[in-house]
């Protein structure tokens, strides 16, 4: 099986997260109390979760949710279904969730969850009943003004209606819509939501190319994973005009230089279950790890992170990177990317789509009352292309990459908020 994680490299994801931190806090000239403050999440909590699973078998899965922050209101970020998670995953997802925030001005902080397990060999009523112990054990760290979580890798919305309808029940049956984002249509998502982190990838991707002076209709693309994200984005930027050359996803990357049918290949991936685009034969396979090497103007990480590091960066060829993923770059390949001028749309604004729209699904919530697909497209694409802008701006006038423009504006708005706060 193609691999597309490079097994040497085991930079620490927080430690990524930091060091990023760190630049736009030197650009900032912040204080050693702000520093001191947002270098740690504010909460771990860590849960061992015994199911009960099908054979009779008890199995203890270990849970995990980190608030980064809640100074600019309650932590928001999404629940992880994988083997690989781990506490300082959590912890560095949870900070950059609180840095997206507030790169793109909504009013939440950070945070993350993730489950330690192998979703695609449990069954649905192992996984359920793992998701249940996993909402019980996180009944008073979840809220709708407190901690509001939503999907994210291997998680959707149907985990979400299982998550929502446990803290509703825990809750003397009252109904808390807005605890959770992400949730099917049916029972209180927002229109818009499956599609707006793909939306976001597109929108910050044809604002990028713009300001390189690139046609779309003359550019190629290869997009790494094909499930929400990659799948989404590549046929809102293939409907761009752009030619999307390669996809991938676990199962190895397929690449055909004459343009990959992105809707064809979602329905073979579609009918293919468990497999995703494994057989898939509308392009030559080819492994995960070359997919990031090839000869293309666009390139865009949108499986798991850490897959752009010291020791590829060099031999990577797109003019463009937009981080469809959290942390596909390491924070030790920032510098040869820039040696090289590529520009890179950095994950907390390229993918800040997705949480965009989970504030408008937990507005809708608060409002009981729900907008079009249009209205929330329309909303989305203002919020993302200001963000982009602003990101862009600061990193001109500090002569920076983009990646520390948006951590400048965001951790500039996060140690505001501490500053008005006062009281630490
Ligand atoms: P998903 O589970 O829908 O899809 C993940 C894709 O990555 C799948 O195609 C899977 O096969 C592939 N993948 C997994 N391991 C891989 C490997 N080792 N090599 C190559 N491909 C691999 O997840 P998603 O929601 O699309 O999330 C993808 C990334 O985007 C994650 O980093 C996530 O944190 C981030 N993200 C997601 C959202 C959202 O709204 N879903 C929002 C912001 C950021």
């Amino acid at each position: 099986m193609a691999n597309n994680k490079n097994d040497a490299h085991n930079e620490n994801p927080y430690e990524s997260m930091l060091a990023r931190f760190n630049q736009a806090a030197d650009i900032l000239k912040l204080g050693q109390k702000e520093r001191d403050i947002l270098s740690v999440p504010s909460k771990i909590v860590m849960v061992s979760l015994p199911v009960t699973m099908d054979d009779g078998t008890t199995k203890v899965f270990q849970g995990y949710r980190v608030v980064h922050s809640t100074v600019l209101g309650p932590s928001k970020g999404g629940i992880r279904y994988a083997m690989e998670v781990n506490l300082d995953e959590v912890k560095a997802l949870s900070a950059w969730m609180t840095w997206k925030c507030a790169v793109v001005g909504i009013p939440y902080g950070g945070g993350k969850g993730g489950i330690q397990c192998d979703p695609k060999s449990m069954s649905l009523g192992e996984l359920e009943r793992m998701t249940r112990k996993y909402a019980a054990a996180m009944v008073d760290v979840f809220g709708p003004d407190k901690d509001i979580p939503a999907p994210d890798v291997n998680t959707g919305g149907k985990e979400m209606a299982w998550i929502v309808s446990e803290f509703n029940k825990l809750n003397g049956g009252k109904s808390f819509p807005a605890v959770i984002t992400g949730k099917p249509l049916e029972i209180g998502g927002s229109k818009g939501r499956v599609e707006a982190t793909g939306r976001g990838v597109m929108v910050t991707c044809m604002a990028a190319l713009a300001k390189l002076g690139l046609d779309p209709k003359k550019c190629t693309c290869a997009v790494q994973g094909f499930g929400n994200v990659g799948s989404i984005g590549a046929q809102l930027i293939e409907d761009k005009g752009v030619k999307i050359v390669a996809i991938s996803d676990v199962s190895g990357a397929y690449y055909n230089e004459n343009g990959i049918d992105i809707k064809a290949a979602q329905a073979y991936r579609d009918s293919n279950g468990k497999e995703g685009l494994k057989g898939y034969t509308g392009g030559k396979l080819i492994s995960n790890g070359e997919l990031l090497e090839l000869s293309v103007d666009i390139l865009v990480p949108a499986a798991l992170e850490n897959v752009i590091t010291s020791e590829n960066a060099a031999n990577i060829k797109a003019k463009l990177i937009v981080e469809g993923a959290n942390g596909p770059v390491a924070a030790d390949a920032d510098a040869i990317l820039d040696s090289k001028n590529i520009t890179v749309v950095p994950d907390i604004l390229a993918n800040a789509g997705g949480v965009t729209v989970s504030y408008f699904e937990w507005v809708q919530n608060r409002m009981g009352y729900y907008w079009s697909e249009k209205e929330v497209h329309e909303k989305a694409d203002i919020i993302i292309t200001n963000a982009f802008n602003e990101v862009f701006d600061a990193s001109q006038k500090h002569k920076i990459n983009m990646r520390i423009g948006a951590y400048v504006v965001a951790v500039a708005r996060v140690a505001k908020g501490l500053e008005l706060q006062g009281g630490y």
